[in-house]
C-alpha cells in the first residue's frame, strides 16, 4: 500500500505570528518553522497502517525553503520519500491553488492507494485543501476519521460527530483526513534521524506539475482578504455580590443574554 501523506510546515508554535498589513498574509519569512502538529499526526496514522499492512509513506508539502526542516523531520519519523513543491510561482496561492499543486504530485506519484491529510492546519485551519484534492484526484473523501482501518480494497474510519462517531467506508483509493487528538505522533529516534540525512528531497516547481499562473499563485486566486485585524477587545466581567438574592441575579443575567 502506497500512502501519501498531505502536511504543512508552520511557523514554530513559539512564534507570536503576525500578519504583514499590506499583503494582509501571515509573515512566514524569518521565522523558525516546524512540522504541523497536525500533520504530524496524520503522517503518524500512515506510518502505522503501513507497518500493519506493508507500504511506504512519502510526504508532500508545498511551502517556503524554510519547510526543508519539517520535511527532514517528517522524513526522521519514518517516510520513505519526500516532496517539496518550492516555487515562488507558487506565492499568493489561495485554498484551490495549494489543492491543485498537491494533487498535481500526487498524480506524478507511480501510485498511490491512500492520501491521509489533518482535518485543517494548525495555522490556517480553513479545512478545506482536502476535500478539493480530492475532488481534483476523483477519489472519495472521508473526513474527521478519528480511526483508521484499512482492509484489503477498502478504507473505513471512524467520522467524529458531536454524538459521538458514525461509521463510513469507501474502496481505495481515496483520501481520509485525521483529527488532532487521532494519536501521540511518534519521536524521531536517533536512527530515523540519520537516515532521513540520506534521503534526497525531490523539489518541484509549477512548471514540474505542469501548472501555470492560471492554476497557482495570486493571479489564480479567487479567495481575496479583503481586511484583517485584531478582534475586538473583552469588556470587563461583571461582579454580583451575593446579598441572598445572588441566584436570581445570575439567572436574570443568563436569561438575558438568551443562555437560559
Ligand atoms: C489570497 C490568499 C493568498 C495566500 N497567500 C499565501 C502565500 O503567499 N503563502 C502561503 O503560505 N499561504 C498563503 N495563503 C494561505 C494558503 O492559501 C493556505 O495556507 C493554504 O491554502 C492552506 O490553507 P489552510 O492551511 O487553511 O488549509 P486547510 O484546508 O486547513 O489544510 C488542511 C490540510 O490540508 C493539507 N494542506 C494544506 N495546505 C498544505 C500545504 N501547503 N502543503 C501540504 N499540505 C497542505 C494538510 O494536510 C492540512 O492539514 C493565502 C491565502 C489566501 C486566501
Amino acid at each position: 500500500m502506497h500512502v501519501v501523506v498531505c502536511g504543512k510546515v508552520i511557523p514554530d508554535s513559539s512564534v507570536t505570528l503576525e500578519i504583514d498589513p499590506d499583503a494582509k498574509r501571515m509573515r512566514r519569512t524569518d521565522v523558525p518553522h516546524e512540522l504541523d502538529p497536525a500533520a504530524a499526526s496524520a503522517l503518524e496514522e500512515a506510518l502505522r497502517l503501513t507497518e500493519q499492512h506493508g507500504g511506504s509513506v512519502t510526504f508532500v508539502t508545498m511551502g517556503i525553503p524554510d519547510a526543508s526542516v519539517g520535511i527532514r523531520r517528517a522524513l526522521a519519523m519514518g517516510a520513505s520519500a519526500a516532496v517539496h513543491l518550492l516555487d515562488d510561482a507558487f506565492a499568493g496561492s489561495d485554498t484551490l491553488g495549494t489543492a491543485k499543486a498537491l494533487a498535481a504530485a500526487i498524480r506524478q506519484q507511480p501510485r498511490f492507494d491512500l492520501v491521509v491529510c489533518a482535518t485543517e492546519s494548525s495555522d490556517s485551519y480553513s479545512g478545506i485543501v482536502p476535500v478539493q484534492v480530492a475532488t481534483l484526484l476523483g477519489v472519495p473523501a472521508l473526513t474527521f476519521a478519528k480511526q483508521v482501518f484499512v482492509d484489503g480494497e477498502t478504507v473505513t474510519i471512524h467520522r467524529q460527530s458531536e454524538e459521538g462517531y458514525a461509521v463510513v467506508t469507501a474502496a481505495l483509493p481515496a483520501l481520509v483526513t485525521t483529527t488532532s487528538g487521532i494519536n501521540e505522533p511518534r519521536y524521531p529516534q536517533l536512527k530515523g534521524i540519520m537516515a532521513a540525512r540520506k534521503i534526497e528531497i525531490q523539489q518541484r516547481s509549477a512548471a514540474d506539475l505542469s501548472l501555470g499562473p492560471d492554476d497557482v499563485g495570486d493571479s489564480a486566486a479567487r479567495e481575496r482578504v479583503l481586511s484583517v485585524g485584531a478582534p475586538p477587545s473583552r469588556g470587563a466581567g461583571r461582579l454580583i455580590h451575593d446579598e441572598g438574592d445572588g441566584g436570581r441575579e445570575i439567572a436574570d443575567f443568563l436569561a438575558q443574554a438568551g443562555v437560559i
